[in-house]
Formats: C-alpha cells, structure tokens, sequence
C-alpha cells in the first residue's frame, strides 16, 4: 500500500486566496487588518518564522509591523509595547515570538496580549473557550491540521485519535479540537509505556514529538491517516518529520509530508485569525 499525500502546501494556497477576497472586502470598508509582531533577541530560526509571517501578511494585502527588542530588553519594557499594541485600533492581532529570554515570564507575556488581540490562541481566556467549544481563535497548528483533514474530506468524528505529545501549543490543543469534533482521543508522551500498543489501535495518529523520524511503520494501523507535525533535521541535515515517511507511507491510508505538510497551515491560520479579528473589531 501506498499512501495518499495530503498536500498541505496546495491546501494552504487554496485557503489563502479566501482569506485575501476577506482581506480585500475588508479594506473596501476601511479596515485593514494588521498584524505586530515582537521579536525578541537573535534566535536565527525566530528571524526566519517572523519573516515568513511578515512576507504572508504583504502577499495578502495585510498591514504588519515587526517590532525588535534587544536580548536584555527588560519584561515591563516588552510589557509596556504589548500595552501599547492592545490599545492601536491599526493592529488586530499581537504576536510575540517564542521562545523569549530567560529573565521574561513568558506566562506574564501570553496573559498581557489582549485576548481579542490572541491570533496565536494561546492565552488561557481563549484556551478555555477552546475547551469549551465556543468562538476564540484556535491555536494556528492545531487549527492548521483540522482544516488539512476537512479539505481532504476525513471526518474525525468516532475515529480514535491517538496525539503523540502534549505541549501547550501543539498536542493538547490538536486533541481537544479532535475531541470537540467528536473523536476518542488518547494522548500519549515521553511517560508513556509502550506507545505502540496506542498507536498501533489508531485511525489517525498525530505526531508532535520534536525527534527525527521517530514514528516507524510498525507504530501505524494500515490504513490510518498519519499527520506529522515535526519540523526537525536528520543526520545530514536535511528537514525530516518526526514521521518516518518512506517506511509509513507503506503502511498508512494517508500522510502528510515534511516539507509541504502541516507547515504551511500553520502561517495561513495565522493571517486567518489576523483577519477574523478585524472583522470582528469592525462589528463591535
Ligand atoms: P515539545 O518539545 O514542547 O513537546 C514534545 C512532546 O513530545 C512532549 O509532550 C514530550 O513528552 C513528547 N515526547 C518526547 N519524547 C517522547 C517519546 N520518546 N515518546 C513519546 N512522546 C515523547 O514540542 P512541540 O509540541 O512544540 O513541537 C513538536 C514538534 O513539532 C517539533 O519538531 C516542532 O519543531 C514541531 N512544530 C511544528 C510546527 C509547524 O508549524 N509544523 C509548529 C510547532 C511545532 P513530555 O510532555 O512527557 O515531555
């Protein structure tokens, strides 16, 4: 068997051209949605996700400024910026960089953006209204990964989801949003033991692990639906999933590649949130 490619780079492209047709609607009633972004320091693959985020929110027709802070730039000066950006009506979603210094709270940082202002879904106002199935703005992998699922046309709804890791910004919320939409979901992590007996009885297995080529083909059910969040390099450097792809595309119904997979969403829901909270800044 040969899995089908669910092509994350197409999927991203097609929900792109919605958003810039919102985009432009927007702008024909005067708001442009604008997106700010802090970086902290000179952590080179930050630099990288940043301008990414910039050039999309250019190609877009978006309004975006980047906001740089030196290293040792002191929590209530990063504080006082956030303040600054929760209160300009020209910017619609805030997002700060992670990871920051070690002197900042990055606590502190997540709860002092706006939750209105949230596009990366993490503050813990939005989480809970995640968790509670009612309109916020989901965290942009996470989110990224349902709409690859919808626009492939696989319902999650019944299928056992088994989510490897349960960080914050990818695992947890990737299987509460699984759940919302009404599949069993079983998490696993670096505590679990024997992981593949999980796996093994999954129909999709979300793998959010952070380690090259971790997930084999005996870890997957044939057939299964296989989404591999990792961005990592192998030995000679090159970018690899925490997925096994030449072994699991043996076994499994579907997959997502590492480049062109789940990457690409993650900036595209992104402007989407951008987006969201300017039409509804607009509607209050
Ligand atoms: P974290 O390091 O925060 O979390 C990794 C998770 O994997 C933890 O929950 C950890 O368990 C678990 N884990 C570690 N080792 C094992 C093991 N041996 N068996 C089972 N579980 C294990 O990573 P993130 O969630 O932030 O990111 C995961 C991957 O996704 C990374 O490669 C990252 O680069 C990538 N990523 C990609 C994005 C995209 O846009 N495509 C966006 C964000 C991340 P425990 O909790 O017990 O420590």
């Amino acid at each position: 068997m040969t899995a089908e490619i669910i092509n994350g780079k197409e999927i991203a492209a097609k929900k792109r051209e919605e958003i810039a047709k919102e985009v432009e609607k927007l702008k024909e009633n005067g708001v442009t949605p604008g997106l700010a972004v802090i970086l902290v320091g000179n952590n080179h693959a930050s630099r990288t996700y940043v301008t990414n985020k910039q050039k999309s929110c250019q190609e877009l027709g978006m309004h975006s400024i980047l906001i740089e802070m030196p290293e040792e730039v002191s929590e209530e000066e990063l504080l006082g910026k956030i303040d600054e950006l929760n209160q300009d009506p020209e910017i619609h979603g805030i997002l700060v960089q992670l990871p920051i210094p070690k002197h900042i709270d990055e606590k502190k940082v997540i709860e002092s953006i706006s939750p209105l202002k949230d596009v990366d879904g993490f503050h813990p106002v939005n989480i809970g209204r995640m968790m509670t199935g009612q309109n916020t703005f989901l965290p942009c992998t996470p989110y990224g990964i349902m709409v690859l699922l919808e626009e492939t046309g696989i319902s999650v709804a019944g299928k056992h989801v088994v989510v490897v890791g349960r960080s914050n910004i990818v695992g947890k919320p990737v299987g509460q949003l699984m759940l919302n939409q009404h599949a069993t979901v079983t998490y696993c992590h670096s505590k679990t033991k024997d992981l593949k007996s999980y796996t093994k009885q999954a129909d999709i297995v979300v793998a959010a692990v952070g380690i090259a080529n971790f997930i084999k083909a005996d870890h997957i059910k044939e057939g299964a639906v296989v989404i591999d969040v990792g961005i990592n390099r192998n030995e000679a450097g090159k970018l690899c999933g925490d997925v096994d792809f030449e072994e699991v595309s043996q076994v499994a119904g579907y997959i997502t590649p590492v480049p062109k997979g789940v990457g690409p969403m993650t900036i595209t829901m992104l402007m989407y949130n951008t987006v969201k909270s300017a039409a509804e800044s607009s509607n209050r």
